[in-house]
Parts: structure tokens; sequence; C-alpha cells
């Protein structure tokens, strides 16, 4: 981290600036290691080169229909023969002059036929041959050979998350096996006196840890090996002595201990041992943020309220983590929908609300408490509403797919 991502104490950093000093971060510390692994094991993973068919596909023309293969300059009107059946996984010889072939679904068209008729359109007569009484389209009902790809075309670039279709796709080629970026080390932190796990009796002012859970099983979810840091009293020492610890971890990510005015012993540890950066956000819920080092390890310190660590990770903290991977698409799916709400109070702060589509419009959660992780998974997405707004109900506003921000 350099010196030019100070912002002024008081100045409310816009999310886009934030954004692109994160992404200067990640982009300066790369993760670039590789692994091979089978299609099996590479879901959720980052693909490190580039994926190049190695055949085409389909490799051979084949028939898109159960029907009649045959040579469509050699129908006119006159019944054909059926020479031979094709059967899925057989290899036939060429089609006989004058005669057609009984073929079946992904069955090889034999040499010498270039369509397929439909079963459901021919007559059988009862000597065997076939009537075919529609016109026949030069090429129709025939997957040809290289459709889809063409050998030695780029199908995946690097960078591209797999998931079930990119390693389907893989598998179509005969691919068995992708190099993928090595599994992000990410340290997760909860700090706050209060916190207890759950499963444990809640003491008097205490509440149950929800950020630990919502963290590591979303940074699971984006392939990153967690390591489980636990809960951080709100206490220097110790926060010094277990960031000590996680030296070998390429993030440290905490959440708690930055609201203003608080005794801030994460930053008072970076400060002394690394770097610090704190921004508020010009966002709603998630104003406060802190990034920096620690003896040379980022660590990215999230707002602690619920809701606030959901909206902050989804639009800072996961951006950061895909970019240091060299994940291409960043930008999560979004769209603009009519409000099924009115604003009146335009916000010094760009609002996220948690939302739902209800008959084509964004409506939204009862309880926008940056405290109320419920509102989160009641919503389908983020509604932003952006400062200096209001809104009349029918306004378009842009949603942003939450399922896609949790993948
Ligand atoms: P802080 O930034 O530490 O002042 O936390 C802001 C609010 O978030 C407080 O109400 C905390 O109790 C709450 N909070 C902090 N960490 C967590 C957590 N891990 N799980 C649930 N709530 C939290
Ligand atoms: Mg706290």
């Amino acid at each position: 981290m350099s010196d030019h991502l100070s912002a002024q104490p008081d100045t409310l950093l816009p999310l886009e600036t934030a954004l692109e000093r994160l992404l200067a971060w990640a982009v300066s510390s790369p993760i670039r290691e590789c692994e091979t692994l089978s299609l099996a094991d590479a879901d959720g993973r980052v693909l490190a080169e580039p994926l190049i068919a190695e055949l085409d596909l389909p490799p051979w023309a084949n028939s898109a229909m159960d029907g009649y293969a045959l040579c469509q300059a050699e129908v006119r009107g006159e019944p054909l023969r059926v020479s031979q059946r094709i059967f899925a996984g057989q290899a036939p010889g060429p089609l006989q002059p004058g005669s057609c072939a009984r073929i079946f679904t992904g069955a090889p068209l034999p040499a010498g036929a270039d369509s397929v008729e439909m079963q459901e359109n021919v007559e059988l007569l009862a000597d065997g041959r076939v009537r075919f009484s529609q016109p026949i389209r030069l090429g129709q009902h025939v997957r040809a050979q290289g459709q889809e790809t063409r050998r030695g075309e780029t199908v995946l670039l690097a960078g591209t998350r797999l998931g079930p279709v990119e390693l389907g796709l893989a598998a179509s080629l005969g691919v068995a096996q992708l190099s993928v970026i090595r599994r992000p080390r990410v340290a997760v932190l909860s700090t706050g006196d209060e916190l207890i796990e759950p499963g444990l009796p809640l003491g008097p002012g205490q509440i149950y840890n929800s950020n630990r859970r919502l963290l590591c099983s979303w940074l699971q979810r984006l392939g990153c090996a967690v390591l489980d840091a636990g809960i951080l009293p709100d206490d220097l020492a110790l926060t010094r002595a277990k960031l000590g610890e996680l030296s070998e971890v390429d993030l440290i990510l905490s959440t708690g201990g930055v609201s203003v005015g608080e005794a801030d012993f994460l930053g008072q540890a970076l400060r002394e041992e690394g770097q610090l950066e704190l921004w508020k956000l010009a966002i709603k819920p998630g104003k406060p943020l802190t990034c920096g080092q620690f003896r040379g390890v980022p660590v990215i310190g999230l707002p602690g309220n619920p809701a606030s660590t959901l909206v902050t990770f989804a639009l800072l903290a996961r951006p950061y983590l895909l970019k240091r991977l060299g994940v291409s698409e960043l930008t999560p799916l979004h769209f603009p929908v009519p409000a099924g709400f009115a604003w009146s109070k335009p916000g010094k702060r760009r609002e996220y609300l948690r939302a739902r589509l209800e008959q084509g419009r964004a409506v939204l959660y009862s309880n926008q408490s940056s405290a109320v992780l419920r509102s989160a998974a009641w919503a389908q997405g983020l509604v932003e509403v952006r400062e200096g707004t209001t809104l009349a109900e029918g306004d378009l506003v842009n949603f942003i797919s939450l399922s896609e921000l949790l993948g």
C-alpha cells in the first residue's frame, strides 16, 4: 500500500475511489502460484491458463434428431431404401448412393449424407422404403463438425472462475485436469468483548458472533483457504499478538473495532507495525473501513454491524480478493428495475438497500438497520440509491444480484 491511499479523516470517500485503491493494491500483490487439479477438484477455483480446444466440437457431424440421414440432392419424390442403421456411439460406413440411413440423435452422419429428416415427417412403405413428403433443407437437423468450437479456439480465458458450466465445458473438450491459482489463505478475525460463539449460553451484554460464520462460509465459496482466527478481545497487546500469529496468510480480514470513537486496537497495531488507512466510505451501511498491513501482511478491517460487514465485503473485499487471483470479471450482475418504493430524503452516502423483486419492482426490507442481517436473508439483491437523490415509485434503480455476490 502506498501513501496516496490516505483520505482526510472527515472526508467521505466515494465507493469508486475506495475500490480503485483496493484493486490497485491487489494488482501490486497478485497470487500467481498454480496447481493442477482434476475437474472434480477444480470447482470454485480460478483458471490460471486459457483453455484452448484441442479438438473440434462436435468432433464429427451428427444427427440432432431421430430420423433418416440422406443426401438432400438425391431426394426427388421417389422413396429411398434404408441401407444402414446408425446408433450413437457407432462409426458408420459411407452412405450408399440412392439410399438413406436410419439414424438416432447423436449418431455420426455417414459420409455422403448432408441432411436429416425427422422420423415424424416420413412415411414408411410396406417394402421397407421411406418416402419424404416434405421439402428438405440442405443441412437440416445436422450438428456440423466444429459448430460449437473449432480446434485451437480459446474457450475460457485465464482468470475465469470455474463453476459447473465451465467444468462441463472443459470435460466436453476431453480435458481432465486444469491449472488453477492456488487458494488464497485468508484469516478471519472477529473483534469485540461482547462476542461469544453460538452453542454457548448468552451472558449479560453478550451477542452471538455472526460475522465469523458469514465471512468464513462466504470465503470458502470464493475458493479461499480460510483460517478461522476466532474472537479477539478489545485489547491492544492481544491484537498485536494475534496479528503476529497470522504471518503466513495472504489477507487478514477482521470485523468490528473500526467505528468512530471506539478504542481502535486494530488501527493502533497497524499504525505501529505496518501501515494504516482509515476510510469513511460514502456508503450506507458500511461507513468505516480500515485497511493496511501488519508486518507486510495485508489487512482489511470491515465494520462490525453484520449488514455493514456484508455490504463492505461484497463491494470491496470480494473484488479485492478476486483481483489478487487474476479474476477478470469483478462486476456482479446488476440491472435497472423500477423502484417499488419512494425515497424522499436525499442522503450524503450511497445506500445499499436490501431488496427483493416483486412483480418486477424492487421492494425493501422493512428494517434497513446495519445491525439487521435478516434483511439480507430476505433480500435477493442490493438496491443502489445514489447520494443526493430522491426517488418516486417507478423510477429506475440499480439492482445488484445478491446470489451472484455470494458465490
Ligand atoms: P464495532 O465496529 O466493533 O463497534 O461494532 C459495531 C457493531 O457491530 C456493534 O453493535 C457490535 O456489537 C456489532 N458486532 C461487531 N462484531 C460483530 C460480530 N462478529 N457479530 C455480530 N455483531 C458484531
Ligand atoms: Mg467492537
